[in-house]
């Protein structure tokens, strides 16, 4: 999934044509609670393609002056993003911020759509040629409030947008440590590096991004993706957490497992949830990690007491495993290489299928469906389409007669006979022909 930025001056219109652009999010996870979505960040689909879509606009920096914060959206936008589309305004025309943003785009050597917003007529259109002035290539003129020339903006990124490879570590096991500011994430990385037997590779140019960093671990290869992001001006971009919600979600998108991450020293905190959900929406293995277990008063009964409150808590992450950690004693620290690769191996299972078949109907013919307005449903037969997460589809006499508790029960089912511990399962119901 490509990632589109956008950038330019206050006032140019930015969340309208961010607006315009995004759809309703189409998910096969349906049960996902709580989970809002930050307003900066969207998805949009054009022809065959999903891009994941940036308004840099919405990440700001409290009490920076105005150059400064313009200036760091522009860097985000340039480590993020694969296509930046920069907006200008034919209302107020080329203004000195256009010029200094345009220059910064244009060392960067990412793609770059320059996009004239509010021509909102035709005769505004000539308005747009003095934009040819910030010597980037042509512009196209839109209006987002009136929803013209939106398409050929898409059909331009889409042409742009480079290629990428699905999987960008394939042969390795990838993961990433995510959570709340001071969970650990960091120490947690240190930790995992200086296991015996972890053998950082240190080839410089060896992978494709510098930030991620491959290691050996009994024979098997892994790759930790960095969560952290660009560290240029200071510590100041981490601390910005619509930044690290951006980061967060690029490292999931490069990782095959997922660690999330609570600070057992306070125990759950409500942004916890959105983080959860965050790990539980990308459809990628993972593990609860409860870290600086060591700060944790406890008896006999204290883990199985978290335990049940995690449950509670991240009701639908009830697949991923819990492990009790602490990063700064390394404690139980070497249960979590072991765990990460088990994981990647359930969201990478394959279930032949006349073993699925057995196991669907069994779960039929135990408990059959309810019948909804006097109709029953039918599974007639069921197959894995896909892997990482693994995807089932279910044929059936009507796809509307699947209710959230059947599916629930039927994958409740499939965990039983086959285990997928640590990744998520996607049930589709279609009709069968
Ligand atoms: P990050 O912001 O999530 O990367 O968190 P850091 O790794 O920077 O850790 C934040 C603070 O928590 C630091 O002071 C760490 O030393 C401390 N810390 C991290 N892990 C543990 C742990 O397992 N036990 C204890 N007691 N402290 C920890």
């Amino acid at each position: 999934q490509g990632t589109i930025a956008i950038v330019g001056r206050p006032n140019v219109g930015k969340s309208t044509f961010f607006n315009r652009l995004i759809g309703q999010r189409k998910s096969i996870v349906d049960d996902t609670p709580g989970v809002t979505r930050d307003r900066i960040y969207g998805e949009v689909e054009w022809l065959t393609k999903t891009y994941r879509i940036i308004d840099t606009g919405g990440i700001q920096i409290e009490d920076q002056p105005f150059a400064q914060e313009i200036n760091m959206q522009v860097d985000i936008a340039i480590e993020e993003a694969d296509v930046i589309v920069f907006l200008v305004s034919c209302k107020e025309g080329v203004m000195t911020d256009d010029i200094a943003i345009a220059k910064k785009l244009q060392k960067s050597g990412k793609p770059i759509v320059l996009v004239v917003n509010k021509v909102d007529n035709e005769k505004l259109r000539l308005d747009a040629y003095e934009f040819y002035a910030l010597g980037l290539q042509d512009p196209f003129c839109v209006s987002s409030a009136h929803g013209i020339g939106l398409g050929d903006v898409l059909d331009e990124i889409t042409r742009v947008m480079p290629e990428k490879k699905l999987s960008p570590y394939e042969g390795m096991t990838s993961f990433c440590v995510i959570g709340r500011p001071n969970v650990g994430k960091s120490s947690l990385v240190n930790a995992i590096l200086k296991e015996d037997r972890v053998i950082v590779s240190n080839v410089e140019g060896t992978t494709r991004d510098a930030i991620d960093t491959p290691f050996t671990y009994d024979g098997q290869e892994y790759m930790i993706i960095d969560t952290a992001g660009i560290r240029k001006k200071g510590k100041i971009y981490e601390n910005i957490e619509k930044y690290s919600i951006l980061r967060a979600l690029s490292a999931i998108d490069r990782s095959n497992v997922v660690l999330f991450l609570i600070d057992g020293s306070l125990g759950i905190r409500e942004q916890d949830k959105h983080v959860a959900g965050l790990a539980h929406e990308a459809g990628k293995g993972v593990i609860i990690v409860y870290n600086k277990w060591d700060t944790v008063e406890k008896d006999e009964k204290t883990m199985a007491k978290i335990e049940k409150e995690i449950r509670a808590q991240f009701v639908y992450l009830d697949y991923a495993p819990i492990a009790f950690v602490s990063a700064l004693t390394h404690q139980k620290v070497n249960q979590l290489l072991p765990l990460i690769n088990q994981v990647h191996e359930n969201c990478s299972l394959r279930i032949q299928t006349n073993v699925l078949n057995d196991v669907i109907l069994d779960a039929q013919m135990m408990n059959p469906a309810k019948p909804h307005n006097g109709k029953q449903l039918k599974i007639y037969y069921s197959s894995q389409v896909s892997v990482e997460p693994p995807t089932f589809v279910l044929f059936v006499n009507d796809p509307e007669l699947l209710h959230f508790s059947y599916k629930r029960y039927i994958e409740n089912k499939i965990r039983e006979a086959f285990g997928f511990e640590g990744t998520p399962i996607h049930i589709i119901a279609r009709k069968k022909s």
